[in-house]
């Protein structure tokens, strides 16, 4: 039997992807995601979105996805639950190695997202899990009625910190500037949340804690002065690297590892595009990945046509 040849393979199911599916099929091409174990991307890990329009009460990330999938789905797109081992880049057609196969595909949409960046310290991979995390949503609740901390001070630093009120009995935020980056509205809930406490122009040298985290070693970048926080956990939220690395030396990449897109999406290789924040430095929203997911897919369509 021939072998069926997509016409739109788009690597990753976060905003950015679900929404080219949904253009993709919508717009009658042969439309596959490539979604890994499981759609949704970042925003299975977000508990409460209250910035994407269409919802008047707060949404989980996961129930946002779920119905994102249901309806990208509905309207005929393919998901496939492999990862993208490589993509073999040639004039005409392409090939995506996911799980034991490869597919032949007319055109790419990369919406691979970013995941959690970390501080590198020695002490944060060995107590990793032990009082090291990532993810608040995730592991908050093993900390009910303990003194936890987070470190960062952009918008999921502080959602992190709020949510973690619900359980611990006090939150400290180790920020390494004296003012937040997170959003206004929410840098005045934290303000106002009697559980949360600043501290500000410090960064963690060290974390302390043999098999499970006990404090941590603070530094003050103004003075130089040191000293120790005890807390039972510290949720390391500052920021986030683009998921780029099969893409090395097939499209170009810029000095942070982000896709480099002009304003059509399209990458350095005709038919290869990318959306999200795969390619996104500065916005990193849900609704602005589900934007570029959309026009991506337009514009590969219009590719298509043109052909
Ligand atoms: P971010 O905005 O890049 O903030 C990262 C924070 O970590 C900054 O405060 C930064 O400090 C700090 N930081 C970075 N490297 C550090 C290091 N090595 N040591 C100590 N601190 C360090 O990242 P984010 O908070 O994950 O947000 C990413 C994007 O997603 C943003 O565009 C944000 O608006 C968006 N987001 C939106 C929502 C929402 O709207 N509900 C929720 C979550 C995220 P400096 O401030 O000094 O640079």
């Amino acid at each position: 039997m021939e072998e069926k040849i997509l016409e739109m393979a788009i690597i990753g199911a976060g905003p950015a992807g679900l929404t080219a599916a949904i253009y993709g099929a919508r717009g009658g091409l042969d439309t596959a995601v490539f979604a890994g174990p499981a759609a949704g991307g970042q925003l299975l890990m977000t508990m409460d979105i209250e910035n994407f329009p269409g919802f008047a009460n707060p949404i989980s990330g996961f129930d946002l996805m779920t119905k994102v999938l249901t309806q990208a789905k509905r309207l005929g797109a393919q998901i496939i639950n492999e990862n993208v081992r490589e993509i073999e880049v040639s004039s005409n057609l392409f090939t995506i190695r996911a799980g034991q196969k490869d597919y032949k595909t007319k055109t790419i949409i990369i919406a691979t997202g970013a995941q959690a960046r970390w501080l590198g310290l020695p002490s944060e991979s060995k107590l990793m899990g032990k009082g090291i995390s990532g993810c608040a949503t995730c592991d908050g609740f093993f900390y009910k009625g303990k003194e936890v901390a987070v470190i960062g001070g952009g918008d999921t630093a502080a959602e992190d910190a709020l949510f973690l009120t619900k359980f611990a009995t006090k939150v400290y935020m180790i920020h390494r500037r004296d003012q937040l980056r997170a959003a206004f509205l929410l840098q005045q809930k934290i303000k106002s949340n009697p559980k949360i406490e600043m501290i500000y122009d410090h960064v963690v040298e060290e974390f302390l804690g043999e098999n499970k985290v006990e404090g941590a070693i603070l530094k003050n970048v103004k003075t130089g002065d040191k000293k120790t926080l005890n807390a039972s956990a510290f949720f390391v939220a500052i920021g986030h690297t683009p998921n780029t690395e099969i893409f090395k030396g097939k499209v170009k990449l810029d000095n942070e590892g982000y896709v480099e897109v002009n304003a059509n999406f399209e990458t350095s290789v005709e038919g290869i595009y990318a959306a999200g924040d795969v390619c996104d430095r500065i916005y990193k929203q849900a609704i602005v990945a589900a934007g570029s997911g959309c026009m991506a897919a337009m514009n590969a369509i219009k590719h298509l046509e043109n052909k």
